[in-house]
């Protein structure tokens, strides 16, 4: 199968062999088609080729294609509904993509559901039958597995779990609304953080590097970890807060759906590692209700970078 991996700025492609193994990696930059549908699924159909080139494959070889979508689907996942990174609307994407395939299987999937199913998979969570992902980066997204799959939801869009209310009327969230999970704890919530008391006067090592007062808010998931390993106070309060906004949700979950685990994911955990872990677990565990639950492990993803992929191929291998 082929898994494409589609975002706002690149498309990877890659033939994944049936252990899971990926076989050829293609990449191209997708930028310049935003809101041009049509030339950015003949760059995808491309991608498609390339990796089954790379792979010294013909595409007859290939018996399905899964691809990640940053964005909304319906039920069927026949339609984007809404992916804003790319300008789609409503756009029939997967008929598209397969009459630009020569008719071969084409599924689609949510770009953040499919890295959760990896990691359900072939990752942290291999062998579970109940899982819940969270990721945290530039914003914050999930996954929700139950008897061993995926779940869509009625509507299709389980699993936001970054937009849950974890603190009501405080922070606005790039959706619009206050209070959710990702205004509270994503990247652009701790930097925030930081900016905030910088601008009260407060030391940090993230100042004076090259990034001054009023950047600081630009910095990156490498430069905050980079500041808690020398023990920043200010950094480390800051990524403190973020572990604990996701473990009340996880305490919240644990009581909710009661999973054999949680795992978390996305470049500010893999950043900061287990030291975030350990603070969203120790802010998780006072809210789980059940004695049974209490110990819920919340374990790291494992996947990185290559769960979208992966994600995309154990897709299309359903097909
Ligand atoms: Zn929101």
């Amino acid at each position: 199968v082929v898994g494409v991996d589609l975002g706002g700025t690149k498309v990877l492609a890659g033939v994944v062999d049936h252990d899971g193994k990926v076989l050829s990696r293609y990449k191209a930059k997708t930028r310049q088609y935003k809101g041009q549908p049509s030339e950015l699924l003949d760059l995808i159909a491309e991608s498609v080729h390339g990796a089954v080139g790379d792979a010294h494959l013909e595409l007859s070889a290939i018996e399905a294609v899964g691809v990640g979508i940053p964005g909304a689907l319906d039920p069927t996942r026949d339609l984007v509904s809404v992916a804003p990174n790319l300008g789609w609307i409503n756009l029939p994407a997967r008929d598209e993509l397969s009459k630009r395939l020569n008719g071969i299987t084409v599924r689609l999937e949510n770009d953040v559901r499919n890295a959760a199913l990896a990691e359900s998979v072939l990752g942290a969570g291999a062998g579970s039958q109940s899982m819940v992902a969270i990721f945290v980066g530039t914003g914050i997204g999930g996954g929700l597995i139950a008897h061993g799959e995926l779940q869509r939801g009625t509507h299709g869009g389980a699993g936001e779990v970054g937009h849950t209310v974890i603190r009501a009327g405080r922070g606005l969230c790039s959706c619009g609304q206050k209070g959710h999970l990702e205004a509270l704890a994503a990247r652009p919530a701790v930097t925030a953080y930081i900016a905030r008391h910088v601008k009260r006067g407060e030391k940090t090592t993230l100042v004076g590097r090259g990034h001054g007062k009023t950047d600081v808010q630009y910095l990156t998931s490498g430069d905050v970890e980079a500041a808690v390993k020398k023990g920043d106070a200010l950094a480390t309060r800051a990524v403190q807060r973020s572990a604990r906004y996701v473990g009340l949700a996880c305490g919240s979950l644990v009581n909710l759906l009661d999973p054999q685990l949680i795992v978390l994911g996305g470049g500010l955990v893999d950043a900061i590692g287990q030291q975030y872990l350990d603070w969203a677990a120790e802010a998780a565990r006072p809210h789980i209700l059940s004695k049974l639950a209490h110990d819920t492990p919340i374990v790291a993803a494992k996947l990185g970078d290559d769960a979208g992929l992966l994600g995309a191929a154990l897709t299309a291998r359903q097909a």
